[in-house]
């Protein structure tokens, strides 16, 4: 490994660099160029200069900015032996006068809504059914790496002298919680290196693209020639001093008339830190299912309240193949045996399955002659009322 280019002295603090603080220019071209119309493109980060890099061992040839994933150690082997017993809870049903009073709650909530229909209209049936939401969530991660510079401002640096770097999946980093996403980026230890930033040859700044270094450009008002026409009151034409300049030229905005400005790699601190960044993701996967009977929309009984009929957490889990609706069995066993395998960059470290049973009661009601369907669903009674008929305050809503 080169380390003849190392630029870490551990008593050291660089300092950044500041505008004026040195005599220390380079000029381009022999006078100040015209102020531009439009900004030049900054650099973007592909067309900067990254230090040279040594390898580090394990590592290869990473990239700067793009991530390289390292495969997982091993695929987690499938549940072992038999399933454990599965028994499933049931669900409860609402009366009549549940379901009243629930339309009569859903209407007080909706600003616009009559009130009239729904204290005064008549149930004629309710059909109480348990709507079935089945989710499967599996809990896994990722590792990426990459090279990574940023300024260095001081501090300790803990390079290859230090021992031999961990490869990425023997780095320490437990989730913070499990069964969401989440992202940590670390320091892969003993990668660190101080260099100097090429992009301004280490002295912290580039010459001003804007004035060339001049730190003053020609004035577009008067084209540089500092007098422009002139009419007084009594309608004399003549000439004047340019109001925008001083003599045709004016100071560079882009660097404040000193010619110089701050690199932008390494923020003027001369020297950039390099070293191996892990990223780890987390991954919450989950698919659901909603085995839904009446004609309520089904999306509805997913983010509402219900009983959880049945709930599995494992390293893997094994497909419910008891529950007495064979949808359920089926989807479970498609989803379980596709979450097995989709994500072969990925450490699964837990799944979770959970089939919760939510209420839904169709109820049929009338009120004058008008005769509807509305659906109270969830623990928490929320109503589902398409074609309530009093949808405006003043009671217009036309039937
Ligand atoms: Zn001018
Ligand atoms: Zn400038
Ligand atoms: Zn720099």
């Amino acid at each position: 490994m080169g380390s003849s280019d190392c630029e870490y002295d551990p008593d050291e603090t660089p300092g950044q660099w500041v505008p004026g603080a040195d005599e220390e220019k380079e000029h381009r071209g022999d006078k100040p160029p015209k102020a531009k119309k439009e900004k030049k493109a900054k650099k973007t980060k592909d067309q900067r200069a990254n230090p040279d890099f040594d390898d580090v061992p394990g590592y290869g040839n990473l990239a700067f900015r793009a991530d390289t994933e390292f495969m997982p150690p091993n695929p987690p082997p499938g549940p072992q032996g038999d399933p454990p017993p599965m028994t499933f809870t049931d669900s409860a049903q609402l009366s009549e006068e549940d379901c009243k009073q629930a339309l009569e709650k859903y209407v007080e909530s909706q600003l616009c809504f009559g009130k009239k229909p729904a204290q005064e209209c008549t149930i004629l049936k309710t059909t109480g059914v348990t709507a079935l939401h089945y989710v499967l969530e599996t809990f896994s991660e990722n590792r990426s790496t990459k090279k990574k510079k940023k300024p260095y401002k001081g501090g300790h640096i803990d390079g290859p002298e230090n021992g031999t770097p961990p490869m990425p999946w023997e780095i320490a980093c437990p989730p913070k919680s499990e069964f969401k996403d989440d992202k940590i980026k670390k320091e892969v230890p003993h990668t660190a290196k101080v260099k100097k930033c090429k992009d301004c040859k280490g002295r912290g700044w580039e010459t001003c693209d804007e004035c060339d270094g001049w730190g003053r450009v020609e004035c577009d008002h008067c084209e540089g020639g500092g007098r422009v026409p002139f009419t007084d009151e009594e309608g004399n034409e003549g000439e004047r001093d340019c109001p925008f300049c001083m003599g045709g030229m004016r100071r560079c905005d882009e660097c404040g008339g000193d010619g110089r400005v701050t690199c932008e790699d390494c923020e003027g601190y001369r020297k950039l830190k390099c070293f191996i960044q892990l990223k780890v993701k987390f991954y919450n996967h989950k698919d659901e299912y909603i085995l839904e009977t009446t004609d309520m929309p089904d999306e509805l009984v997913a983010s509402v309240g219900g009983n959880v009929l049945f709930q599995q957490e494992l390293p893997m889990v094994w497909p419910i193949a008891s529950y007495p609706v064979a949808e359920i069995n089926a989807q479970s066993a498609k989803f379980v045996q596709a979450h097995r395998t989709k994500w072969p960059n990925e450490l699964i470290h837990k799944q979770r399955q959970t089939l919760r049973g939510v209420p839904v009661t169709e109820v049929e009601y009338k009120w004058e002659d008008f005769t509807s369907r509305f659906w109270v669903y969830g623990t928490e009674k929320n109503v589902y009322a398409p074609d309530y008929p009093q949808q405006c305050c003043c009671g217009c809503s036309i039937l």
